[in-house]
Parts: structure tokens; sequence; C-alpha cells
């Protein structure tokens, strides 16, 4: 199965994204981490993507385009992946055509997770993630059985540094104008799935797992 998870920021992307490759036994390939790994170790990458994070602006596509192809080269990708944060503009999109294009490879399903503007600041300022595995929390709609401790490793809690509401915000916007293209983009490709993100986390995760299969 080759996916792509498309949605604006604080959707439930990454949360969703968790449930799919379990069950779909796929690579869960994540831009924001691979960005956010290599910001902690201090790379020529790290160094040159941070201001832009930092400030809720995306990328260049340059940076971003060549990371995930060699990523989807590697091995474990072979039968499929999921793609969660890329791309992220049309240009990333037609790039990743191309690409999949040479490899004799098409994409099977985009999963678009719909969720209203009002919700999301909220939603990613409330964020915790795991230092140690990674795993997604919210303070309120998800939170840790102990307070910034993960409930799967005993792992550290933190608050990702765009993830205050001026940046949030500036993200919501730069979402609007440069990736919801691509909702067009995947529908006329007749490959886009509909899901109504404002559910509960389980709930939108059932829709998704139906329509994947369906
Ligand atoms: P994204 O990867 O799209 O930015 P996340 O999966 O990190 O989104 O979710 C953003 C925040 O919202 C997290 O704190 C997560 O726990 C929470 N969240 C995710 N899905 C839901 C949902 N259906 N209802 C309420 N909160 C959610
Ligand atoms: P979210 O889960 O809130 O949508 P991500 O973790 O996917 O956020 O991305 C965090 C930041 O990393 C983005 O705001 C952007 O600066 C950068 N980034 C991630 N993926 C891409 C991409 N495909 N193109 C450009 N920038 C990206
Ligand atoms: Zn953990």
């Amino acid at each position: 199965m080759k996916l792509i998870l498309l949605g604006p920021p604080g959707a439930g992307k990454g949360t969703q994204a968790a449930n799919i490759v379990k069950e779909f036994a796929i690579p869960h390939i994540s831009t924001g981490d691979i960005f956010r790994k290599n910001i902690k170790e201090g790379t020529e990458l790290g160094v040159k993507a941070k201001s832009f994070i930092d400030s809720g602006k995306l990328v260049p596509d340059s940076l971003v385009c060549e990371i995930v192809e060699d990523r989807l080269s590697e091995e474990d990708c072979k039968e499929g992946f999921l793609l969660d944060g890329f791309p992220r503009t049309v240009f990333q999109a037609e790039s990743l055509d191309k690409f999949l294009n040479e490899n004799g490879k098409t994409l099977n399903k985009v999963v678009n997770i719909k969720v209203d503007p009002d919700l999301l600041v909220e939603r990613a300022v409330g964020r915790r993630i795991c230092k140690s595995c990674g795993a997604t929390y919210h303070i309120k709609y998800n939170p840790s059985k102990v307070e910034g401790v993960c409930d799967l490793c005993d792992g550290e809690l933190y608050q990702r540094s765009d993830d205050v509401a001026e940046t949030v915000e500036n993200r919501i916007k730069v979402y609007i104008d440069e990736t919801s293209p691509l909702i067009d983009y995947y529908t006329k490709k007749e490959i886009l799935i509909d899901i109504d993100g404002q559910q509960d986390i389980d709930k939108v995760y059932k829709d998704i797992s139906v329509a994947l299969k369906g």
C-alpha cells in the first residue's frame, strides 16, 4: 500500500499514521520528524531547515524532495509506505509523481484528514511528544496516564518549539495557500479519500481503515 496523509497542522496525521503503519505493516515517513532529528543532531540539513520551521514557513522544495526520494529508495519501501507531511506543495507532488513513475510505482490512496481551522491551534498548542519514542499526546484530548511521561516507554514528553499559537497560525496560512491545492490535484487523479477528523481519535481511525480496505 502506497499512501499519503494530507491535512493541516494539528489535523491528526501523526496520530493516525501510527495506527495505519501498524495495521498495514508499511514504513512511516514523516518529513517533519526527519527535519527534527536533523536539527537535534546538528546536521547541515538541520541547520538549513531550522529557521524555516521555527517561523512556520515551508522548508524549500529543493531540500525536501531529495530527502524523500532517498528514503523511498530504501529496501523497506519496496512494497509500500506512508508519507506524512509530504508532499506539501504542487511542485513536491509533481516531483513525487515523476520519481514514482520512473520507478514503476503508483500511489494507491491519499487520505485527507479534514478539521475546521478554528480547532487546529488548540490541538497543536496542546500537543506533547515523547522524546524517546515519538508518541504523540494531547494535554486535554489524549493525555498520558502520568503527566509529562510517555505511557509506552516512560520517556519524557516535550512541546515542539513551533507549537506556539503565533507559529501555528502561520503554518495554517501556509497550508491554505500552498498545500490545500493538493486536494484538487489528487481528486483529479481519483485517489483522494476525505476523512472527518473532528471525531474521536478511534473513530477517525475506524473510518480510515474501512476506506483503505474498501
Ligand atoms: P498532525 O500530525 O496532523 O500535525 P497530530 O497527530 O500530531 O497532528 O495531532 C495534533 C494534536 O491533536 C495532538 O496533540 C493529538 O494528540 C491531538 N489529536 C489528534 N487527533 C485528534 C482527534 N481526533 N481529536 C482530538 N485531538 C486529536
Ligand atoms: P505538522 O504535523 O504540524 O503538520 P510537521 O511535523 O509535518 O508538522 O512539519 C513541521 C515543519 O517542518 C513544517 O511547518 C515545515 O516547516 C517543515 N516541513 C515538514 N514537511 C515539509 C515539506 N514536505 N515541505 C516543506 N516543509 C516541510
Ligand atoms: Zn515514548
